[in-house]
């Protein structure tokens, strides 16, 4: 979370749809979910939801929250690329770190154009994904079809590939950055613990690392294929 809130650029149209995708993908994002996600009050929210479905970029039902219409959606996929070629080069050229690269994003993307956006993504070689094994949409704003799943599910004994960690604590990022554990690590998993939840796992390196419930439900894994 951003506490630094002289830094943070105002609130946008595009970062409450963004926001409503993030929360509940084509589904009904409640007020309270988006307000916590952008850090706003409860109040700015009904009014904006109000504003966008006037915008035809959302359908709005009072107590239900507020789900994208076609062309809000089309317009959140739009800024999510956008984000995530972003924060690919901001990583792999500009040497960010991957628990820095999502704030600097977000005040980026305000600032670019699609012709830059496709320029970008021509330069990096169109990656499928950014540096958290998010997938990134297409320019028609098609998403791959997600075939990951959470550390937690695993059994003991499977051979797997870390692909996706959903973590926006940058001390969290840092933290497994340092142990290795990022997308595209090969990891076997030696012992679900039962009891609590626990997950050890033994890296490519050797490296061994017991991961309690927070991280085994933030880090995505996929069959080492
Ligand atoms: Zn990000």
């Amino acid at each position: 979370m951003n506490t630094n809130s002289q830094t943070q650029p105002s609130v946008s149209v595009g970062d409450y749809l963004k926001s409503v995708w993030e929360v509940a993908g084509t589904g009904a994002a409640s007020t309270k979910d988006v307000a916590e996600r952008l850090s706003v009050s409860a109040a700015s929210v009904s009014n904006m939801f109000v504003r966008l479905q006037e915008m035809g970029l959302v359908r709005h039902e009072r107590y239900h929250g507020a789900s994208l219409t076609e062309r809000g959606k089309r317009e959140a996929m739009r800024l999510v690329r956008r984000h995530r070629l972003i924060e690919t080069f901001l990583l792999e050229h500009l040497g960010y770190s991957w628990d820095e690269v999502h704030e600097e994003a977000e005040r980026l993307e305000h600032a670019v154009s699609d012709t830059f956006t496709e320029r970008l993504a021509e330069y990096l070689g169109h990656p499928a994904h950014d540096p958290h094994g998010d997938p990134i949409p297409t320019p028609e704003g098609m998403l791959e079809p997600d075939r990951n799943k959470p550390l937690r599910d695993v059994e003991e004994g499977e051979e797997v590939r870390v692909s996706r960690v959903d973590q926006r604590d940058e001390a969290v990022l840092a933290y497994l950055g340092e142990q290795g554990l990022v997308p595209g690590t090969a990891i076997r998993v030696l012992e679900v613990r039962g009891v609590d939840g626990v997950v050890t796992v033994e890296g490519e390196d050797g490296s061994v690392h017991t991961l309690g419930e927070p991280l085994t439900r933030s880090i995505f894994v996929r069959a080492d294929s």
